[in-house]
């Protein structure tokens, strides 16, 4: 074990043995430090870990060991030179703003974007004179059409929620480098064990570990994965300054999360697959959106780009919205809630919940439609989850 070299595994044994290094208790269980600051052997040894002359433990708002220990194996599962962990998948997202725009710069970014991510750029960076141009996910021309030169980066979310639709990411990663601009991947649908966007030629990967990485809805936590350039010149500096650090807690329940990520993405795809083609034969049923059905337009796409189809499956209702509450109102099990990446299965009514802010006309143009249901897959058994969805399909009147 002691010349063991986590680059030489697969990602399944870096998610569990990657990144620990072992304390003189020669614990097997990564521990929890719950410490604020370090103690150096003297006084030049705190000058010289100050200036970064060497290397070492310094304060926990930007060095931690069991946070250090959840970024090196999340860097390596994503094939990035270095991650930087923080408290949220927003804060993550925040940091990439703050430290690579500044005034009079310009933001491309997908319309289908988690909502907090549109706020942060339409709301916030725009306060301060960013602008964003928003564009339709899948139109790679679009894209192209939209970088000016003063375009920093392009802000992407593949695939997207709730309607699951792709870009193409090696092809959206030449247009931005052709621009000089960076490509930046929310990946938290896919995580590395689908999709790894920087072999796919993105730049900086964002993640939100609150869902898939935690997996059991427990702690908030986010991630920025990038080269150590990057990192080192703009990310670190911005963390160690505006703190949105992720707890040492926190960072331990993710690394176990990691330790099990494999198999429950698995899990939670082969189920996701099943219901959709299951939802796809039911009557009842208009159309499903899901990338693992021959009737999805980027079908070959998703096939190319992500080893699995992910774990959220939405679909439309022959009717409106009663209908589309009906069936929400009639299951026993599944969790009413928006949240996703837990091992309980969720359903919801984006129309009403998480695009209930949109006109009409802007969720038309998104095409949420009202009879749109949306279910994060989970890890109960896949005939209670039919069952479950069964009771309100069958149903013929809301
Ligand atoms: C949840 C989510 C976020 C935000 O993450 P938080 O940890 O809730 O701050 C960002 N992007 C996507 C795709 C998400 O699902």
């Amino acid at each position: 074990m002691t010349d063991f070299d986590p680059n030489d595994y697969s990602i399944e044994t870096q998610a569990i043995r990657a990144g620990h290094t072992r304390s003189h208790e020669d614990e097997h269980s990564m521990p929890i430090y719950m410490t604020s600051s370090y103690v150096f052997k003297s006084a030049e040894d705190a000058a010289l870990r100050f200036t970064g002359q060497q290397p070492g433990n310094i304060y926990s708002r930007f060095i931690n060991p069991t946070v250090s220990t959840f970024q090196d194996r999340l860097a390596l599962m994503e094939e990035g030179e270095r991650c930087l962990a923080f408290s949220s998948g927003m804060a993550a997202i925040m940091a990439v703003g703050m430290s690579l725009l500044k005034a009079g710069d310009h933001v491309v970014c997908s319309r289908s974007v988690f909502g907090n991510t549109v706020i942060t750029f339409q709301n916030y960076f725009a306060k301060f004179g960013v602008e964003t141009t928003f564009v339709e996910l899948s139109n790679l021309d679009a894209w192209e059409a939209a970088i000016q030169p003063n375009t920093q980066f392009l802000f992407v979310e593949t695939p997207s929620n709730p309607l699951m639709e792709l870009v193409d990411i090696r092809a959206l990663a030449d247009i931005a480098h052709q621009k000089d601009c960076l490509l930046v991947v929310d990946n938290v649908f896919c995580t590395p064990i689908m999709q790894k966007p920087l072999s796919l030629g993105a730049d900086i990967v964002v993640h939100s570990a609150t869902k898939y990485i935690d997996g059991q809805g427990r702690c908030i936590g986010g991630a920025v994965i990038a080269s150590d350039e990057i990192i080192e010149k703009s990310i670190y500096p911005y963390l160690r300054t505006g703190g949105a650090t992720m707890s040492a807690f926190n960072a331990w329940i993710f690394l176990s999360g990691l330790e099990t990520l494999a198999i429950r993405m698995k899990a939670h795809c082969d189920s996701a697959f099943e219901l959709a083609h299951w939802l796809e034969a039911h009557s009842a049923v208009e159309k499903v959106h899901y990338p693992g059905l021959k009737s999805h337009a980027q079908h070959e796409l998703a096939k190319q780009q992500q080893s699995h189809f992910g774990a959220v499956v939405s679909f439309e209702l022959k009717g409106g919205k009663d209908h589309a509450w009906a069936l929400i109102d009639a299951t026993k099990m599944l969790s009413i809630t928006a949240n996703l990446g837990d091992v309980k299965s969720t359903i919801t009514h984006p129309a009403s919940t998480t695009h209930g802010r949109l006109t009409p006309e802007l969720r038309a143009e998104a095409g949420i439609k009202d009879s749109l249901v949306r279910v994060s897959v989970g890890l109960e058994n896949i005939d209670d989850i039919k069952a479950d969805l069964l009771r309100g399909l069958d149903r013929r009147d809301p």
